[in-house]
């Protein structure tokens, strides 16, 4: 019923046809880029429209990846392969984008592959480690617990961004082998402080949305917290916001067995998903951890003032602990603790450090002291 999306006056497409599941080709002859620009430009403006199937409304959307022939390639295979390059890159834009092939989102991809393959041998070349970043209790000024944070130091003893790294071995896979580590890294360490007489009272590990969703989780958890003895710290999952979009039984069933088996649940970086309000009130979970996108201007912005305000009374109201992270400075901190909020962690308390380096500063009564002088130069709670 729809007008044909490639009829731009004066120009044909010669040839269109769906290559695979949602990924469809067009050959386009031109002599000028601005004809191509036209015909993409209409396309992508056409299916952003909506459509009605059954009555029911429809977004489809469209990512395009262009390769031009001869320069790109003079094979059919080598520019259908290269318009996907372009098509994934145009994906990650955002919807609605049109991209070219360039030599260098080819060697981003080999860039990428070749980190992928070092990533996967990374545990065994014992090429990981754990840091640990303190956070305290705003009412008392002592380490209330730390977040376990994985570093990757390659062949080269380069550190790799952990944020980039996490997002591979999550679309790669890895990250359950990974989160697995994590998780047997931290109880051991646990363990270790137990014996040195220095009970941490909680530690978070983050998991990840791939690692919850996979089939073994509970059981893979259930295995290795067998082997520790973890008596006197809880231990805290720090999960995103994004997993509890909608608030399907499944999730929250999973959700309430980690409970059941002691282990104590955070939203991670709560205010940047979309939680409803309604499936909030429902969730097993025990902490909300507030973004350090939010702290960030919290001096300076009313509105970022406003919507921390609003979650710490929020999480106070729903009974749940609230940590804040992201603090670098004396005055976010002063504002947050008058706000209400339960524990804060940021470079301002302490950076994330080795183990060895947490012990230190647990034990170093300057540290504690310096968090209380800060403690008492606050404005009051409640
Ligand atoms: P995240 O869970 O939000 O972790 C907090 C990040 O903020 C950490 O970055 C930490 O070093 C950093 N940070 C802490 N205090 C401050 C501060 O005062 N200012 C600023 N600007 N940054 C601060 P990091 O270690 O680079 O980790 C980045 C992300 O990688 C984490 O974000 C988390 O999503 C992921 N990640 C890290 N370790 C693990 C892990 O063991 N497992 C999984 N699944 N994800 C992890
Ligand atoms: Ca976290
Ligand atoms: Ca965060």
């Amino acid at each position: 019923r729809r007008r044909k999306p490639w009829s731009v006056p004066g120009f044909e497409i010669d040839l269109i046809a769906r290559y695979g599941g949602d990924e469809f080709i067009a050959v386009v002859p031109f002599h000028d880029k601005n004809d191509v620009e036209k015909i993409v430009a209409k396309i992508i403006q056409v299916l952003s429209e909506v459509f009605y199937i059954d009555s029911h409304e429809q977004f489809i959307g469209a990512s395009i990846g262009i390769s031009v022939s001869p320069k790109d390639s003079q094979s059919c295979d080598g520019l259908i392969q290269k318009a996907a390059i372009a098509m994934d890159n145009a994906k990650q834009r955002g919807r609605g984008k049109y991209v070219y092939f360039s030599e260098s989102m080819q060697d981003d991809i080999r860039e990428k592959s070749s980190l992928e393959t070092d990533l996967f041998r990374s545990i065994e070349r014992n090429e990981i480690s754990l840091m640990y970043q303190p956070q305290i209790d705003l009412s008392t000024g002592q380490v209330s617990g730390v977040e376990a944070l994985v570093r990757w130091y390659n062949a080269e003893k380069s550190a790799i961004d952990p944020e980039q790294f996490i997002s591979y071995a999550e679309e790669n896979g890895f990250i359950i082998q990974l989160g697995k580590w994590d998780m047997q890294e931290a109880l051991k360490q646990c363990e270790k402080w137990k014996v040195e007489h220095q009970i941490i009272p909680r530690i978070a590990i983050n998991v990840s949305a791939r690692q919850l969703h996979d089939e073994s989780f509970l059981a893979d958890v259930e295995e290795i917290f067998s082997n520790f003895n973890i008596n006197g710290t809880t231990i805290e999952f720090e999960i995103t916001e994004n997993l509890f979009l909608g608030d399907d039984q499944h999730t929250l069933d999973l959700l309430s067995n980690i409970n059941c088996m002691g282990i104590e649940l955070a939203i991670d970086d709560f205010g940047k998903g979309y939680s409803s309000l309604r499936s909030l009130k429902k969730l097993p979970v025990q902490t909300f951890k507030i973004d350090k996108l939010f702290v960030k201007d919290i001096v300076t912005d009313s509105d970022s003032l406003a919507i921390v305000r609003a979650i710490i009374a929020l999480g106070r109201e729903l009974n749940k602990e609230i940590i804040v992270e992201g603090v670098e400075t004396a005055e976010q901190l002063d504002i947050l603790r008058g706000l209400g909020c339960h524990h804060a962690q940021g470079y301002y308390i302490g950076r994330p450090g080795s183990a060895q380096e947490l012990t230190k500063m647990m034990n170093s009564t300057s540290q504690l002291n310096n968090a209380r002088t800060i403690m008492s130069s606050s404005i009051g709670i409640k």
